[in-house]
């Protein structure tokens, strides 16, 4: 298979060939050409996505996972970190039709303090630095824990864990090789996870300007997670029982695209994740990156951290020789807005072209 058109991020027009699913840029005789022209970007990453619970909530089954996985491969999102799954996807490796799943093992919360049956609960937080090395190793290099959480008993966020006990379990973490990563909403939970050595922090909606400059001197990621934030007025209206955490909620949401536009511009690299899976369904990292494009990002930049940086930020390659043959093909400049985003013209995942979809009836 042949291909020409500009190239990302390189922004040059090339040739390029597939052959037995791998990049080469010698061509490769008899070749057939599926495209003259286009845009060809390095496969799509969701940075923070759920193959494994099923919209609405609950445990997805075998064939739910993969058509999760099927509806993000034909999005383009070829690589998906996982955030955390209550289902072991392991057997999706085999499955040279869906994208590569980087795994996280499962949530680690305490009782009453996350989503109900996600993740494992601990009663005592000094099981947590034990619980992290052993999720490590279930993991693919990545251990989600969730950093805080309503608390009921005083109606507001709180964080989970004490600083002293984040410390041993992100050293513990990373002396398993693991990177680390936790779900945080709110303001207090943040000094401790940063302070910690976190490698990420998911949402990160309470980031102020203080909590923005330790992530700059620690290098911490942030994955906004933008489309569920969205969601929080939702949340906010079904918490009628605590007044003072809808109020929180409804603020955060309020001022999300400031802070992660303060985020950006201060340094924190960031990475698209839309947090698919439960209230967010799966297929939309189109709306993220445009989503950042609109929190301070360039379109440019946006989707750099939908692709290119998000994989080397992953250990994955993009367009290079030999590389895997993970890229998706767009009609109009990807960059030039949200149409030409949603209009992939092919999808290829490891040299298996998928039929992208049609600008103007939507239609594969
Ligand atoms: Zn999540």
């Amino acid at each position: 298979m042949h291909l020409r058109g500009v190239v990302l991020p390189g922004d040059e027009v090339r040739d390029l060939w597939v052959r037995d699913g791998v990049i080469s840029f010698e061509p490769v005789r008899d070749a057939e050409t599926l495209c003259a022209t286009g845009w060809i970007v390095p496969g799509l990453v969701d940075a923070h996505c759920h193959v494994g619970i099923r919209y609405g909530g609950g445990h997805e089954d075998r064939d739910g996972a993969i058509a999760q996985a099927e509806v993000e491969r034909d999005a383009g999102a070829l690589l998906l970190r996982d955030a955390g799954s209550p289902i072991d996807t392991r057997f999706i490796d085999d499955h040279h039709e869906l994208p590569k799943i980087i795994r996280a093992g499962r949530h680690i919360a305490r009782p009453k303090r996350y989503i109900r049956e996600l993740g494992i609960e601990l009663d005592d937080e000094r099981d947590l630095p034990d619980i992290v090395a052993e999720q490590a190793r279930f993991g693919d290099g990545w251990v989600k824990i969730v950093g805080d959480w309503i608390d009921r008993s005083v109606g507001d966020l709180r964080p989970l864990w004490s600083d002293a006990i984040l410390k041993e379990a992100i050293d513990a973490a990373h002396r398993e090789g693991a990177r680390v990563t936790a779900h945080v909403f709110g303001e207090d939970a943040l000094p401790g996870l940063i302070n910690a050595g976190i490698d990420c922090l998911e949402h990160g909606t309470g980031l102020t300007d203080d909590t923005i400059e330790m992530m700059v001197e620690h290098g911490t990621a942030l994955v906004p997670t933008l489309v569920n934030i969205d969601t929080f007025p939702d949340i906010a209206d079904s918490a009628t029982k605590f007044p003072v955490y809808a109020a929180h909620m409804r603020d955060l949401h309020r001022r999300v695209r400031d802070t992660v536009a303060n985020a950006h511009a201060a340094g924190v690299p960031i990475y698209t994740g839309t947090d698919a899976g439960g209230s967010i369904r799966h297929g939309r990292i189109a709306d993220e990156i445009d989503a950042l494009a609109g929190a301070g990002l360039s379109r440019h930049e946006a989707l750099a951290a939908a692709s290119w940086r998000a994989r080397e930020w992953l250990g994955r390659p993009g367009i290079e020789d030999g590389a895997p043959a993970d890229f998706v093909v767009y009609r109009t400049d990807p960059r030039s807005g949200r149409d030409a985003l949603d209009a992939p013209a092919y999808v290829v995942l490891r040299g298996r072209v998928y039929p992208g979809r049609d600008p103007v009836t939507g239609h594969r």
